[in-house]
């Protein structure tokens, strides 16, 4: 007879234990596999940081029942802290610049979180300071900065990365992730390394985004399509450690969004941008391990699929590359 799981007591509790799947374009002797992350609550693999950041903070006292927790976020992050949020007795403002994404904020709203809006043209950056003029005016606010706070990648070394380990029983040669705040990458690079020093970690970026120039790329700087991953200053990101990364690779939107229209038909998943890059890279990084080219513990590689596509069918991922609004 098959068992099926007990009940569980709140939404939180369906956070992680995402299912791994094989990727079917990897070559035949070196299996690809990609956590699809938007099996959690709020659809994205920042649930698992929403979840971590406010868990750790209420313990460690930083964050007390019925405080505040006030972040610069225009996306799946705002979504994830704003699930947990609800279920722990925290209020949740977020403060995004008014271009984002409608449709996120409106789930952020949804979710119970208040949405402050500021001008465009003061960037992510009058998005930042707002937040900390906020938690200035609050007795009991903290601004848990995805970018800067260690807990961010915590989450996917205490989560994300033993559920691989787990599944593979330890038998993991490469990880790929694209970097945003790089905080699933770096998560999943330290456990790799403890695991085994020569764990192959490669780093993913739109082609425009500079996280390459770290390596002494002489990569230059434009705009891309490709959501959620790429940086044009890597100085204000204080969590990437290139030490931790072999490689980053960059990709063009075009093969990205190509390899997003490939997901959906042959394999049937329906994924955004940043999982399309990874996809890419890490059916590369198997090939270059089939030819030698790379020495790995192990010949598999573990990469992500942060997020869904019906998050982002409004700008047109589906339709042309020219017709795709980024
Ligand atoms: N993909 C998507 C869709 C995201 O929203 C993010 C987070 N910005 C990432 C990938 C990158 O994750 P991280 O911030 O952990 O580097």
């Amino acid at each position: 007879m098959t068992t099926h799981p007990s009940p569980l007591a709140s939404v939180l509790d369906t956070v992680g234990e995402t299912p791994l799947v094989s990727v079917h374009a990897a070559p035949d002797d070196v299996p690809v596999y990609a956590k699809l992350e938007s099996f959690n609550p709020g659809a994205s693999i920042k649930d698992r940081i929403g979840k971590y950041m406010l868990e750790q903070m209420l313990a460690e006292g930083t964050l007390s029942p019925g405080g505040t927790v006030i972040e610069p976020t225009a996306g799946n992050t705002g979504i994830g802290i704003a699930v947990a949020a609800g279920q722990l007795d925290v209020n949740a403002v977020f403060v995004v610049p008014e271009r984002f994404s409608v449709e996120k904020q409106q789930l952020m709203r949804a979710l119970g979180a208040k949405v402050i809006n500021t001008p465009t043209e003061d960037g992510m950056g009058g998005a930042i300071d707002r937040a900390h003029e906020l938690a200035a005016e609050l007795d009991d606010a903290v601004v848990p900065q995805q970018f800067q706070n260690p807990l961010n990648a915590e989450a996917h070394y205490e989560t994300t990365t033993p559920e691989i380990y787990e599944a593979l029983n330890g038998e993991v040669g490469a990880l790929v992730a694209g970097c945003g705040t790089a905080g699933t990458l770096m998560g999943m690079a330290r456990y790799g390394r403890e695991a085994d020093e020569d764990t192959y970690v490669v780093a993913v970026e739109p082609e425009g985004s500079l996280y390459s120039t770290l390596q002494g790329s002489d990569a230059e700087e434009a705009e891309y399509k490709t959501e959620g991953i790429g940086t044009h200053d890597p100085s204000t990101n204080e969590l990437f450690d290139v030490e931790l990364v072999d490689d980053i690779v960059q990709v063009p939107d075009r093969d990205t969004h190509a390899e997003m229209q490939r997901l959906a038909r042959e394999e049937g998943h329906l994924v955004a941008s940043s999982s399309a890059a990874n996809s890419l890279v890490a059916q590369q990084v198997a090939r270059d391990i089939r030819d030698g080219d790379i020495d790995v513990p192990f010949d598999s590689v573990v990469t992500v699929f942060p997020d869904s596509s019906e998050r982002y069918l409004s700008k047109g991922v589906y339709k042309s590359y020219e017709e795709w609004d980024g």
